[in-house]
């Protein structure tokens, strides 16, 4: 089974974090900045679902006043103007042209803004304090939609940087598989548990012994399973993690392959997040272009 990506994978940005400047006080940060030549590897669809919504830059900064984005879809959370103006209806109208936009371009992939009233999906916080009252508007619609989701401040961090991408990497070519047989559905389970078991390792074990169980194909059942792992792969791994399965996959490459790489340390060897993010990406590219497997990044995008 092939595990390369050759289509660039589309993603979806807050605009905001794309370098345009359309906050509500003509603010915007290139969080591709910290990506390089890399960012070439994706097409980028800005959306901004306030300047969709009609409402201008600059503009009064807007708040959600009971409850959060899904409450404002339930009709119970209101979406008001630092003024005071109901806005509610015209927030949710951009919000579901962005949503539109991005299902007619098939992006299933969207990197937002944290704490944003309308791009804003999971509480994170900065300097020790909470920001926001995710979801936002439009953040509830991606939770809804199931999408892959990327919070901007990760970019800045080569280690998340590589996590989420290797993530992602896993997630469309999965997502854009038929599992139509047995046999695929073994293959895929082959190349992807170690990453999964890396990410959870409970519910990866539980999966495997259920295809271990298989008497006959089920087609409910691989796409039950595909579910599964599509849900794991959103998840973010953690530090500690990461350098356990690099130390892991590099100590059986060693001994297979009989060489040692430079600079790649047992995690609790001390270093920093790039130094980290160098000997994944070593290890990655070594394995690549040698033909063996990398089970902390089993599938690589490649240009053909
Ligand atoms: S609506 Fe989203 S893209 Fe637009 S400024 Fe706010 S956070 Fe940025």
């Amino acid at each position: 089974m092939e595990s390369i990506i050759s289509e660039k994978v589309q993603v979806g940005i807050s605009a905001c974090m794309y370098g345009c400047e359309v906050r509500y006080n003509k603010k915007g940060w290139d969080m591709l900045t910290y990506f390089g030549r890399e960012r070439e590897a994706f097409i980028w669809h800005p959306m901004c679902p306030e300047c969709m919504s009609g409402l201008g830059v600059p503009r009064d900064a807007i708040r959600i006043t009971g409850g959060n984005g899904f409450d404002v879809w339930n009709g119970k959370a209101r979406v008001k103007t630092s003024r005071g103006e109901d806005i509610t209806e015209k927030v949710k109208n951009g919000a579901r042209i962005c949503m539109e936009t991005l299902k007619n371009a098939g992006v299933y992939v969207y990197v937002f803004m944290e704490g944003s009233p309308s791009c804003g999906v999971y509480r994170t916080t900065l300097k020790n304090k909470r920001i926001g009252k995710p979801p936002g508007v439009f953040g509830a619609l991606l939770l809804n939609e199931g999408f892959f989701l990327i919070p901007a401040a990760d970019m800045q961090s080569p280690v998340r940087r590589w996590d989420w991408r290797r993530r992602l990497h896993a997630f469309v070519w999965l997502k854009n598989m038929e599992l139509d047989s047995t046999v695929k559905l073994y293959d895929m389970w082959h190349i992807i548990k170690f990453l999964c078991q890396e990410i959870d390792n409970e519910q990866a074990k539980t999966i495997g012994r259920e295809i271990a169980g298989i008497k006959g194909f089920d087609e409910e059942f691989a796409q039950d399973i595909k579910n599964r792992i599509l849900m794991i792969l959103r998840r973010p791994s953690s530090l500690e993690r990461i350098k356990h399965m690099l130390w892991k996959n590099y100590s059986f490459y060693k001994k297979k392959a009989g060489v040692e790489v430079e600079g790649i340390m047992e995690p609790t060897g001390l270093r920093n997040m790039t130094h980290i993010a160098k000997e994944l990406m070593d290890m990655e590219v070594r394995t690549y272009k040698e033909g063996t497997f990398f089970g902390s990044a089993p599938i690589i995008y490649r240009r053909v």
